[in-house]
């Protein structure tokens, strides 16, 4: 049930339930179009920054499928915001994006 899906990992990204300290990362391949979700922590993954504005999140993902390692790096303000971020080796996806390619297509390639 997508709907469903789409919920928990909407759910996931706004820091409270189950799990409140999880900072999910959807990202595609580049090279075979793998979608991937990637749980960081904030307690364990962040940086401070060194103006001391926020935080900076590095994270090294390889998927599953070709295996390239891509490279993250995303800035996220006080409360922990997202305000910047780039992905070597790929692109981020909504949430809504990784769903659809994981649910409804389970082996389907990115357009
Ligand atoms: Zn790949």
């Amino acid at each position: 049930m997508i709907w469903r899906r789409i919920r928990e990992l909407l759910g996931g990204g706004e820091g409270r339930g189950r799990d409140p300290d999880a900072i999910w990362l959807y990202v595609q391949c580049a090279h075979c179009g793998a979608p991937l979700a990637v749980r960081a922590d904030r307690r364990y993954d962040l940086n401070p920054e060194e103006d001391g504005s926020g935080y900076v999140l590095i994270k090294e993902i390889m998927d599953d499928r070709c295996f390239r390692l891509m490279r993250a790096e995303v800035h996220l303000d006080a409360a922990y915001r997202i305000v910047a971020r780039t992905l070597e080796g790929g692109r981020f996806l909504s949430p809504e994006e990784y769903a659809r390619l994981t649910g409804s297509t389970a082996e389907g390639r990115a357009p």
